[in-house]
């Protein structure tokens, strides 16, 4: 008989979450601390979703997407985790940028930057002053029609080598483009110049887990291997979701499934207002990724300078469609150095992580597909041995990830690696105005994406889930 992951669960529940992302993650948390009765249903056999990490033999613990997120992480971890979370953040020292029109190491962060403007690009204290203000100052509710190109139009015309350093790792960060809204840009870049980058020391396998353990502490019912089939609605109410044969009751849904998927698959569009479906369908989703994952051999490394984040490219000029195209010219390394993991092997692991279109990857046949996976990993050693001298004779494991490889764990649509487009973030917004008692919380609209986004959205709407349960009348029984 297959193994009932239900087992025990209860009949009904104040919220169930779909997804355990790091926005179902913390939202499950914050209800649960709040006294709400919380089920956490993921599909997948492991907790984290994009927050993940796999190990293979030789004690290699390779990380999806722990490359970098401000430090803004710290105060949301202390507030809606643990103690022990945020005291585990650390900085990136060496963040260094490789390319035709420049080479150089930073800090990533304003003073930095301030000094790398005026110095090495030749650019006016005040104007530099003025661009970190304006894009300090963006916020949601501001003119959203300005396009990150005409911000830059504005601040440093002409200035290609200004953009592709002040652009490129945003890229990298949100895949938002030139012709993404400034807000886009604005906020993300700023969260990162408040004081550089940051990662989680310990790796995503420690914080997931430490983060799993803080939910079952505040008492969150959690559950692996079970895909939600249905969210069903009754009138304009959240009723239950269908889940591993199961119909489990409850006043709120908070998905943290892909936004599209949980309008149009979860929930159905013949639910909903036609001018809101129009709205979801016009929605466009984000890019994906690819990505190389190598190890090297027991007791090698490489020296810091090679860098914790180095975004290489030899593209002589910077384009957004250049670092989605299949013929890679910028790849992004990421250096694990053994003290990544202070309590591990004492690895050192490389990642190298590109953006990249579904398109490229879905119609591929498995001939082409496993080719194209080995052309992906041949290519990377290639530009990595700049880097890493020799490094095809150092490295003793290196696969690949694709589109269809994010598709596949996290049931994202088109494997987009950061949900949404900006639009996404009003559709996800308006749910609950559709369908009392269902929320969407999840990497959306670029802004609400990435760790500290994702994060902070589940943290909003478990407060809206908080203030409509609170609010809801008594029904006499
Ligand atoms: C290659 C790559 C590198 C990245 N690097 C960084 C980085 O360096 N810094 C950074 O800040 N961000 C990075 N990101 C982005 C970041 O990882 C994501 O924005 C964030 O983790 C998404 O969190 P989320 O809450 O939206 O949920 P997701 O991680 O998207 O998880 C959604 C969860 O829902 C589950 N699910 C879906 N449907 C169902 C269903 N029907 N029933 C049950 N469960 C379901 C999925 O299995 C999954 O676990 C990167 C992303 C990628 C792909």
């Amino acid at each position: 008989m297959p193994k009932d992951f239900l087992k025990g669960a209860s009949d009904s529940y104040d919220v169930v979450v779909i997804g355990s992302g790091l926005g179902g993650l913390t939202a499950a948390n914050i209800l649960a601390r709040d006294g709400m009765k919380v089920l956490l249903l993921e599909q997948h056999y492991k907790l984290g979703g994009l927050a993940t990490w796999f190990k293979r033999p030789g004690g290699h613990i390779f990380d999806i997407s722990l490359h970098g997120f401000p430090h803004g992480m710290v105060k949301s971890c202390r507030r809606y985790w643990s103690k022990e979370i945020a005291d585990s953040i650390v900085q990136l020292e060496r963040v260094r940028f490789d390319n035709p029109m420049f080479a150089l190491t930073t800090s990533f962060d304003r003073k930095d930057f301030t000094d790398l403007l005026t110095t090495k690009f030749g650019i006016q204290q005040t104007k530099v002053v003025q661009f970190f203000d304006a894009a300090r100052g963006m916020n949601f509710f501001d003119d959203q029609q300005r396009t990150t190109k005409q911000l830059f139009e504005e601040f440093f015309p002409g200035r290609e080598d200004v953009v592709r350093l002040l652009m490129e790792p945003i890229t990298y960060a949100n895949g938002s483009t030139l012709e993404d809204p400034a807000i886009t840009y604005g906020i993300v870049f700023s969260n990162f110049m408040s004081k550089g980058v940051f990662v989680f020391q310990g790796g995503t396998d420690k914080l997931v887990k430490a983060m799993e353990k803080e939910m079952k502490r505040n008492g969150v019912d959690v559950r692996i291997n079970c895909d939600v089939e249905k969210i069903n609605v009754v009138g304009d109410k959240v009723r239950s979701v269908e889940v591993n044969g199961r119909t489990i009751e409850t006043k709120a849904v908070v998905s943290n499934a892909n936004l599209r998927s949980t309008i149009f698959d979860l929930v159905g569009e013949e639910k909903l207002d036609d001018s809101f479906v129009q709205n979801a369908k016009a929605v466009r989703l984000n890019n994906s990724s690819t990505q190389v994952y190598m190890a090297m051999q027991d007791g090698d490394t490489v020296p810091r300078e090679t860098g914790d984040l180095l975004f290489c490219s030899t593209a002589e000029r910077f384009q957004t469609d250049l670092l989605l195209s299949r013929d890679i010219t910028s790849r992004t390394f990421s250096f694990y150095y053994p003290d990544t993991r202070p309590e591990g092997k004492g690895r050192t692991l490389i990642v190298s992580s590109t953006n990249a279109n579904y398109s490229d990857w879905e119609n591929l046949n498995k001939e082409q597909y496993e080719a194209s996976k080995t052309d992906l990993v041949e290519g990377t050693l290639d530009a990595l041995e700049k880097y890493v001298p020799n490094c095809r004779e150092r490295i003793v494991h290196a696969e690949a990830a694709t589109p269809i490889t994010f598709e596949h764990y996290t049931k994202h649509v088109n494997g987009s690696s950061f949900g949404t487009k900006f639009e996404g973030l009003t559709v996800s917004r308006a749910l609950p105005e559709q369908i009392d008692g269902l929320y969407h919380a999840g990497s959306c609209g670029i802004i609400m994406s990435g760790w500290l986004g994702t994060i902070n959205y589940g943290v909003i709407v478990a407060n809206d889930v908080i203030n409509q349960i609170s609010s809801a009348p008594t029904v006499a029984t």
